[in-house]
C-alpha cells in the first residue's frame, strides 16, 4: 500500500511517500532530512496527536478550563481517553500546567490545564 503524507515536522512541509507492505514501513521518499522519515514511519503505522479538550470545573469563574495531553497519544486511544475526559470533573482553582489526570487512559501522558480558572468567592 502506498501513502502520499506531507510533513508537519517543519514548515517545509516535504510531500512524502510511504509504502506499507504487511503493516510494515518498507520505504519512505521525498523527504529531505531524517526527521521526514522518522515522522512517515510512525504516521504510517502508528499515528499520534495531542489531545485537546475541555473538563468541567466545580466553583470557577468559568464552568470549563481547557486541556491537551502533555505529549501525543495513538489516535487509536483517542477515543477511550476521551471518555475520561467528558467524565472528569475538577474543583476550582485550577491552574496553568496542572496534572488533571495522569496517564490518561493508559496512553502514558497526563492531562494538563492550559490556563487557570480562579475559584468563585
Ligand atoms: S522532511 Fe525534514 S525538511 Fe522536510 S518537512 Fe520534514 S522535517 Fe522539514
Amino acid at each position: 500500500m502506498r501513502r502520499e503524507l506531507v510533513c508537519v515536522s517543519c514548515p517545509v512541509g516535504c510531500q512524502l511517500t510511504v509504502e506499507v507492505q504487511a503493516g510494515r514501513v518498507a520505504s519512505v521518499s521525498g523527504n529531505r532530512c531524517p526527521r521526514g522519515e522518522a515522522y512517515a514511519r510512525e504516521e504510517a503505522v502508528d499515528p499520534k496527536r495531542v489531545l485537546m479538550s475541555l473538563v468541567k470545573v466545580v466553583g470557577g469563574e468559568r464552568p470549563v478550563v481547557s486541556v491537551k495531553t502533555d505529549r501525543p497519544i495513538p489516535k487509536r486511544l483517542i477515543p477511550q481517553a476521551m471518555e475520561i475526559v467528558r467524565a472528569l470533573t475538577v474543583p476550582a482553582p485550577v491552574r496553568i500546567e496542572q496534572v488533571l489526570a495522569e496517564d490518561i487512559g493508559g496512553t502514558g501522558a497526563n492531562l494538563v490545564a492550559t490556563r487557570d480558572v480562579a475559584q468563585v468567592r
